[in-house]
């Protein structure tokens, strides 16, 4: 599992045919860049909004 390293989303994508490799985007701030944080949480409860 991946998150955004700005917001800590885990709305975060790789978007298809990307020029630059590993690049990832964040749905919710607008992220985008090859740096994101790897997890292996399974543990998501962070859905109170
Ligand atoms: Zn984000």
């Amino acid at each position: 599992m991946i998150r955004c390293p700005v917001c800590g989303s885990r709305d975060i994508y790789r978007p298809v045919g990307g020029v630059l490799g590993e690049m990832y985007r964040c749905k919710k701030c607008g992220y985008s860049g090859a740096l994101v944080i790897e997890t292996d949480d399974e543990q998501d409860e962070e859905n109170k909004e």
